[in-house]
């Protein structure tokens, strides 16, 4: 019997990295006046990519973190040539992503309403605080869940924490989520039970290689309508 079901936020219960791509996308457009064509879109993308990478221990995950990443990108490119007005014009599109309406993944009201009622569910979700409190508040779903963790990071450390608050044992833990590396490994490493609903878009510092369900032990499932029956699998299963 599982007990308890967990969540991830960005891109499983609602849209995130379109947003993202679409921010960059935006910001391509805003320094291309400054890079003479000299610089392909691509290069600027693994930059960026190295940036944020870098930022990461600092800033931690997020949106804020990712809008300071695009500006001091922009002041590598352009060796130091971008204006404020563009400076300006990077943070307003950051501003925008933090301020974007909350869009629910398809199925996602109907399957969390599905399976509240007999056990608890909870959201575990890295980003900004303030930020993912926000989506959480604007999903509408806040009141369906017993507990919303927003965590620094999603390691075994978190998910044993997490476990040892609920008081759930790893083998009635179902964590559900669109990142192998985040929601997956680090739940079937304890013993619990993971199910991967892959996004259409994967963050790159997300992306695992070779990530295969039947050696890893874990289930993939095409949309989260799929999820009730895996449950009622799981409940049976001895
Ligand atoms: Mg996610």
């Amino acid at each position: 019997m599982i007990e308890l079901i967990a969540f991830d936020g960005d891109d499983t219960l609602w849209h995130s990295e379109q947003l993202f791509a679409d921010t960059q996308a935006s910001y391509h457009e805003l320094i291309a006046p400054y890079l003479d064509g000299d610089l392909q879109p691509a290069a600027i993308d693994d930059l960026l990519l190295t940036i944020e990478h870098r930022n990461l221990p600092i800033f931690g995950y997020g949106a804020k973190g990712f809008t300071l990443s695009l500006i001091e990108t922009a002041i590598e490119v352009t060796g130091g040539r971008i204006a404020g007005v563009e400076v300006q014009a990077i943070i307003d599109l950051g501003k925008a992503l933090l301020d974007h309406p909350v869009d629910l993944l398809d199925g996602v009201v109907d399957v969390i309403d599905a399976l509240a009622g007999d056990r608890r569910l909870i959201i575990v979700t890295k980003g900004d605080l303030f930020h993912q409190e926000t989506k959480v508040a604007r999903s509408g779903l806040a009141e369906r869940f017993w507990r919303v963790e927003i965590v620094s990071e999603k390691d075994e450390g978190t998910f044993r924490r997490i476990l040892a608050d609920a008081s759930v044992p790893a083998d009635r833990f179902l964590m559900v989520g669109n990142s192998v590396r985040s929601d997956v490994l680090p739940v079937i490493a304890l013993g619990g039970h993971a199910a991967h609903i892959p996004y259409h878009l994967t963050w790159a510092l997300e992306h695992v290689e070779d990530a295969d369900p039947e050696r890893l032990g874990y289930t993939q499932l095409r949309s989260i309508s799929e999820l009730p029956d895996l449950v009622t699998d799981l409940d049976r299963a001895p």
